[in-house]
Parts: C-alpha cells; sequence; structure tokens
C-alpha cells in the first residue's frame, strides 16, 4: 500500500496515512496582493465536509461573531482598553492561533477548519483566566506589548485543554440527557401500546369463554 509522506489533512490536520484516501484542491485565499489560489491536501472524506462548510455561509457568519466576542472581551475585559483602540497584529494572530492550535495561524484561514480550538472555547477559557491575569499583569513588568501579550497566553494555553474537555463532557452529558428522554418517552409509549394490547386480549379472551359457555350469562 502507498504511503503518504506526513502530509496532513488541511481541513481536520490529521496525517493522511494513505495515498488513495489523498486528494487535493485549490483553495482560494486573500493575501495582500490579492486573492491566490493555494494547493491544498485532503482526506477524501474530509473534502467534501470542508466545502460544505465554505458554502454554509451561516456558519461562517456565526464564527466570525464569534471572533469577534473574543476580540472584544480580550480588547475590554482582559486589557481594559476602550472600544476605540484596536488590538495589536501580534496579539490577533496569537488569539487566531489558538483557533487553529497553532503560536500563529499558518495561512490565512483560521475559520471552518476543525482543528484547534473553536471560538466558544477559547472565550471561556478567557474567562477563566481573567482573575488570574488581572492581578498577574498589575504587578509584572513586560518588556514590551509582545512581551506581554505572551504572558498572558501563556495562562491562556495552560487552561484552554482543560476548559475544552468540560464542554465536551457537558456536551456528552448533555447528549445523554436527551437519549435519556427520548428513551423514557419510547418506553412510556411502548408501555402504552403494551397496555391497550393486554387490554384487547383480554376482552377477546372474554369473548371467548363467553362463546365457550354457549354465549348465556356468566
Ligand atoms: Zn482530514
Amino acid at each position: 500500500m502507498a504511503k503518504t509522506k506526513d502530509i496532513k489533512c488541511y481541513f481536520c490536520g490529521k496525517l493522511i496515512e494513505k495515498f488513495s484516501e489523498q486528494v487535493e484542491k485549490k483553495i482560494p485565499m486573500a493575501t495582500k496582493a490579492g486573492v491566490r489560489n493555494y494547493r491544498r491536501q485532503f482526506h477524501m472524506n474530509c473534502l467534501p465536509k470542508y466545502v460544505e462548510g465554505l458554502e454554509d455561509k451561516s456558519l461562517l457568519s456565526e464564527e466570525n461573531s464569534e471572533w469577534d466576542l473574543v476580540y472584544q472581551y480580550y480588547r475590554g475585559d482582559i486589557l481594559g482598553l476602550p472600544d476605540s483602540a484596536p488590538l495589536d497584529q501580534h496579539t490577533i494572530k496569537r488569539l487566531l492561533g489558538l483557533r487553529l492550535g497553532q503560536y500563529y495561524p499558518s495561512g490565512n484561514n483560521t475559520r471552518i477548519l476543525k482543528r484547534g480550538y473553536d471560538f466558544k472555547t477559547i472565550l471561556i477559557t478567557l474567562k477563566v483566566v481573567k482573575s488570574k491575569v488581572i492581578p498577574y499583569m498589575a504587578t509584572a513588568n513586560f518588556a514590551d506589548a509582545k512581551h506581554k501579550t505572551d504572558s498572558i497566553m501563556r495562562f491562556v494555553t495552560g487552561e484552554i485543554n482543560d476548559v475544552y474537555k468540560r464542554i465536551e463532557m457537558q456536551k456528552k452529558s448533555n447528549e445523554k440527557l436527551e437519549k435519556d428522554e427520548t428513551k423514557a418517552q419510547f418506553d412510556y409509549l411502548s408501555k402504552l401500546k403494551e397496555k391497550k394490547e393486554m387490554e384487547q386480549k383480554q376482552s377477546s379472551i372474554n369473548q371467548n369463554v363467553h362463546a365457550l359457555f354457549g354465549g348465556g350469562k356468566l
């Protein structure tokens, strides 16, 4: 079986192990020099999911508004900056890097891809570490803005896996709850059906007994 040379899928970020699973697609990306096509490798099964996501504009705009919440929270709640102050490029790249599970995002696409952490997880992590970050910032000395950002990001990266796990556990227990509820409903309905069948059976037995005794009064 032909093996690929450590090629990772652009969609899921996992290794494409077999050559037969590998597909290539040109992806248009916005660069400073205009839109350019980049060749990207996918698992055969991942490409349709990626394309579907691209076409699903609502998913994209939802992600964009979630990114906006992350941006606003970091600027206002963590750094205490006014709305008019934009975040510096280094901070933006570090935050977007989290979205892909990297230091800096590689390439320009940081949406829809199924790897790294979603913006909701990033936002919750920021909220979790805020109470540690604020007093730390008040006492620490930073060489420059980059140093400050990297110091804050150390809190975030130290916590984000734990937050991610807790969110996943919550999701699973919600799913289980839903399943249990559906099952309980189903059980109730099938019990009801059983009961009706029993009653019908019973009445037909009664009729049979009735007939057996010659239709006379029992
Ligand atoms: Zn994949």
